[in-house]
């Protein structure tokens, strides 16, 4: 028996896929994959986004993971690459970088290479992570076009701070900036992630980055899947394992910080951090058991949580499954409730879950 799953909708990612580029339908679909592809398995998803046109990861090691896998498509490095001596290995797999940097401009630049690799300049719109400074926007463009090592055409990307709140003027101010310094540029132009594409249609540019949309989870600020015409991927799902009968004034769990308030059922459920779950759910985090919702009592432990069912124990037995989040309980208010937010609950999901693959 398999006591915690991470069941993968196969087609509600397809779906996901298809919803993105009717949103964003003029501009071509970088997926993106970085981190196990937010924890639903890097292979096995990029298999099933033949749709899309170039795939997406932050790491050398994620991208040669995919070429292991037998995935074909462009790959695009979101931080470039570390060291010159990753160039090789960057055109020997049709990888495609990220130049956000001196250091790696005079890399290129200084580089024997058989053969141009693809570039994508990215600019420091206010972000402040990644990205040249706008005021050496033209001159790091002019050394790129005219850098031996570099494909003709540079493609121009730059990053949303604050894309997930739509009340926020700070993104129409990168847009705009973005937009003034590239004009005179014919090139490829690239800025969304999920929430550009999803709150900022006019920042959709030629192409789009998704990452958490494809999941089928919202980035906005008190959002859900649901509101976008996304379908969750990934349920995450537990049984139970025993069903104990507690007293008026009982206290549960590590550091006893639960005391119940009534006679009272819990069910024990076989799901706790060492899986993924956040220790820093709150009580009355809800799981579901048998179409119904029920809260979560006590600390969350390595491999169990308490769960109240109520003085009848509504018909619950050692067993039933529990969704933990998924398509029944969106992982937008699991993360609320853990103070976190949705992506972390995804990439956090422990090798010892086993992960079921299905269609629909
Ligand atoms: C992770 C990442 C994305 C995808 O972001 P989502 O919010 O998951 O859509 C896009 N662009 C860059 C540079 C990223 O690092």
């Amino acid at each position: 028996m398999r006591l915690v799953a991470a069941e993968i909708d196969l087609q509600a990612l397809a779906f996901n896929l298809a919803r993105t580029k009717e949103i964003a339908p003029h501009s071509k679909v970088m997926a993106v994959l970085k981190a196990n592809a937010y924890g639903h398995g890097l292979v096995k998803i990029a298999q099933h986004l033949q749709e899309a046109d170039a795939f997406a990861v932050a790491r050398i090691d994620e991208a040669l993971a995919l070429r292991a896998g037998g995935l074909t498509k462009p790959i695009v490095l979101l931080e470039g690459f570390f060291h010159h001596t990753d160039l090789p290995i960057l055109l020997a797999n049709n990888f495609q970088t990220i130049i956000h940097d001196e250091s790696q401009l005079l890399a290129l630049e200084q580089a024997q290479l058989d053969a141009p690799i693809a570039t994508w300049l990215k600019v420091d719109t206010g972000m402040h992570r990644l990205g040249i400074e706008p005021s050496r926007f033209a001159e790091f463009y002019q050394r790129l076009k005219a850098c031996k090592n570099a494909k003709p055409q540079v493609n121009l990307m730059t990053h949303f701070a604050c894309a997930d709140d739509l009340q926020d003027s700070k993104t129409n101010e990168q847009l705009q900036q973005f937009q003034t310094l590239v004009a005179a540029q014919q090139e490829a132009l690239c800025l969304a992630n999920s929430a550009g594409i999803l709150g900022w249609p006019q920042a959709h540019g030629d192409w789009v980055r998704p990452g958490l949309m494809l999941y089928g989870v919202s980035p906005m600020v008190g959002g859900r899947a649901a509101q976008h015409g996304l379908k969750p991927v990934m349920r995450l799902t537990t049984k139970v394992i025993a069903i104990r009968k507690i007293a008026t004034g009982e206290k549960v769990g590590y550091g006893s910080r639960w005391q119940s308030p009534c006679d009272t059922h819990l069910a024990v459920i076989a799901v706790g951090y060492g899986d993924g779950y956040p220790r820093h759910a709150k009580a009355g985090t809800p799981v579901m058991i048998a179409g119904r919702r029920y809260g979560i009592v006590g600390s969350v432990s390595m491999d169990m949580i308490t769960v109240d069912i109520g003085d009848n124990a509504a018909g619950i037995a050692i067993g039933d499954s529990v969704e933990m989040w998924g398509p029944d309980l969106p992982v937008e208010e699991i993360a609320e409730c853990a103070g976190t937010i949705p992506y972390e609950l995804l990439c956090n999901v422990t090798p010892r879950v086993s992960y079921e693959y299905i269609k629909g």
